[in-house]
Parts: C-alpha cells; sequence; structure tokens
C-alpha cells in the first residue's frame, strides 16, 4: 500500500470511529430498553384488577415504543399475593401491583393511601394525589423501604356487603361474623363483630355453610361475578369502609430512580391513565351489575340505617385517631389526610352532595 494511500484510508477510518463513537454516545443510552418483572396481588385475569395490570405494561410497552417491556405474573405464579410488596422493595421484581392496605403489617401509614371509613371517594382521593401533596406523601412513607409508589386504579364507592340476615342496628352487629379487611375491620370490631380474614377463593364457600354470616367484596360488577347473592339475600349499601380505594403500582426505587426523565414521565402519564380506565371501568359495569342482581337474582337491596350510619361514622374517628397513635408517620398522613378532607369536604356539600341530591329522583332500580 502507497503511503499516501494508506494516510487517506487511516484519516477515513479515523474519521468514521469519530462519527461512530459520537453517534454511540447518546443515543445509545437513549436507546437502552428494560425487560421487568410485575408480580401482582391479583387473580388471574381478574377484571379490571388484574387486567388493569396487563392494560398497564401493554399501554407502557406502546408508548415507549418497547423500552420498557413488562411480563406480567398474577398472584401465586411468581410470588404470593400478599409478598408482593417485599419482592419490588428487595428488588427480586422491578415493578407490583396490590394495594397498599394490604402491606398495613409493615407500612402501617401506607392504609390511608388505599382508603379510609368515611374518607375520599375516588373524585377527593385523586385530588389529594394530584393536587394536595398526596402523592409526595405516599412517595415518602415508601421510600424507607426502597419503592416508589403510583396511583393505578379506584374501584369507585364500594358496596356495605353481603348479609344472610337483616341488619337493623349496630346491636345486630354484636357476634356477627363478617369477612372484612382493613381499617373498616378494625370498626366492624369495636361495633361488636368478629371479623374473619379470608382470601379470596374461600369467601363465597363459607358463606354458603354459614361459616361467616356476612362479606364484602367490591361493588356489584365483581360480587355478582363471585355469586355472593347464592348465599346471601340482603345487599346493603353503601360501602361506607371503602368509599374509594385506590389500587397501586409500585416500582423499585433503585430501579425507577436509574430510569432517564422521559421514561419515567411515560410510567407517570401510564399510572395516571390507567387510573382513570379502572374507575372507568367500575363505574360503567356497576349499574348493569345491580340491575341483574336485583331483577334476575332477587337480591334484596337495603340502606344501612342512618342511625347506625352514624354510630359507626364515630366508632371511624375512634379507630383513625388510635392508629394514627401508633407511629409517627401514621400521625402525619393522618394529619394531613384530615386536613385535606376538611377543606375538599366543604366544596364537596355545595357540589357534588347538593348535585347528587338534585337528581336523586331521576334514576331508580327496576325491582
Ligand atoms: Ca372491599
Amino acid at each position: 500500500m502507497e503511503r499516501r494511500d494508506f494516510l487517506k484510508k487511516a484519516s477515513i477510518g479515523t474519521a468514521a470511529a469519530a462519527a461512530a463513537t459520537a453517534l454511540s454516545v447518546r443515543p445509545a443510552r437513549a436507546q437502552k430498553s428494560y425487560n421487568w418483572k410485575m408480580v401482582t396481588t391479583w387473580p388471574p385475569n381478574l377484571p379490571v384488577l388484574q387486567t388493569g395490570a396487563d392494560r398497564f405494561a401493554k399501554r407502557l410497552a406502546e408508548v415507549t415504543e418497547g423500552r420498557i417491556k413488562i411480563q406480567v405474573f398474577a398472584a401465586g405464579e411468581l410470588v404470593p399475593a400478599l409478598s408482593v410488596f417485599d419482592a419490588v422493595s428487595a428488588g427480586t421484581v422491578e415493578v407490583g401491583s396490590g394495594a397498599a392496605y394490604y402491606w398495613a403489617g409493615k407500612v402501617p401509614a401506607g392504609q390511608w393511601f388505599t382508603t379510609v371509613p368515611f374518607g375520599f371517594n375516588a373524585q377527593g382521593i385523586n385530588a389529594w394525589f394530584y393536587g394536595g401533596g398526596g402523592l409526595q406523601l405516599w412517595e415518602e412513607t415508601y421510600a424507607p423501604f426502597n419503592v416508589v409508589p403510583r396511583p393505578q386504579g379506584n374501584t369507585g364507592v364500594q358496596m356495605g356487603g353481603w348479609f344472610r340476615k337483616e341488619i337493623n342496628s349496630t346491636a345486630d352487629l354484636k357476634g356477627l361474623k363478617m369477612r372484612i379487611p382493613g381499617l373498616g375491620g378494625k370498626v366492624m370490631a369495636k361495633a361488636g363483630a368478629t371479623v374473619v380474614l379470608l382470601p379470596a377463593g374461600d369467601i363465597f364457600t363459607s358463606l354458603e355453610r354459614g361459616v361467616i354470616d356476612a362479606t364484602e367484596w367490591v361493588g356489584p360488577l365483581h360480587d355478582l361475578r363471585m355469586g355472593f347473592y347464592k348465599a346471601a339475600k340482603y345487599y346493603y349499601y353503601p360501602g361506607w369502609h371503602e368509599p374509594g380505594s385506590c389500587l397501586e403500582v409500585i416500582f423499585n426505587k433503585k430501579v425507577y430512580d436509574g430510569l432517564p426523565k422521559d421514561l419515567q414521565a411515560a410510567i407517570d402519564a401510564v399510572s395516571m391513565e390507567i387510573n382513570l380506565w379502572s374507575l372507568s371501568q367500575f363505574e360503567a359495569g356497576n349499574g348493569e351489575a345491580l340491575q341483574d342482581l336485583i331483577t334476575k337474582h332477587k337480591v334484596n337491596l337495603v340502606r344501612f340505617p342512618d342511625s347506625m350510619m352514624d354510630q359507626l361514622r364515630k366508632l371511624s374517628a375512634e379507630v383513625l385517631e388510635e392508629e394514627a397513635q401508633k407511629d409517627p408517620q401514621s400521625r402525619k398522613v393522618h394529619d394531613a389526610f384530615k386536613k385535606f378532607k376538611e377543606r375538599v369536604g366543604v366544596w364537596g356539600t355545595v357540589s357534588e352532595h347538593a348535585f347528587y341530591n338534585s337528581i336523586a329522583e331521576k334514576y331508580s332500580l327496576k325491582g
């Protein structure tokens, strides 16, 4: 090779190498892709809850053009339902989906971010998260556990539950065996009920055989599917104990913090989308399911007596105060929740409350 040719080729080679280096530095970082695992607390294909987690993974892959791919595992497929938080915290998996009150034993302050008896409805809790500092407080609560939370859905106001006998006052709750989790369960226990905790798969059989006298679950859409109407004929409302339960998607903090900003933004946006999507599915499906329960399955729809609601509200305030005293973060979250509730409550009285009263008589179920 002539020396001139060699120099020419060498210089082309150097230029090409320099160009390749220039190309490889920034775009390679931007093009890095992630393959994650998500574990959930829900049975496979459970509508809205598990299908919402599946939808989250699908939408995130779409909006990131495949840069984040998540393989979703239902409860028990990779870890048991109640080990989801631990698995994400330890980094065994990158993502989890469930509800904060499932980890109350480990993170007591987390319960306020799912739902509080006589607390916020879906609109109220979303206002707290996105407009009242609630999400920052939730992040602060989970940070010591190396977990980042995002709201990922809401059931809306739940139903009060299925009872084998009529309930006319809190006196009828004495000795009543009821499956009811969370803070609501603590309130029922204080009212004299015997609170039983059962996994989803055991509830129907226990109710049918009279092992329990009552159970709550979610709302008409999901309760119809569980077949509770075959075992109990009194369906009470409203679900004072879960007026707008928020579902969560959780990320290992190191994984989330290590992402480029655009992918963090994609996660935040898709979480918000699924939060709205899930609530919309419940709101769209509950009315028809309730009508089916009444007309096809001859269920007695009964409203809890006002006197009973007044007593349960009083007991709820006591339970919340007792829970808040257990650790400093619970105190901080409870006080923030209460303060925000007073502020939005004033507005709700003249907006939602007054509006619903004005249209209440326009809608009626066919009995
Ligand atoms: Ca429930």
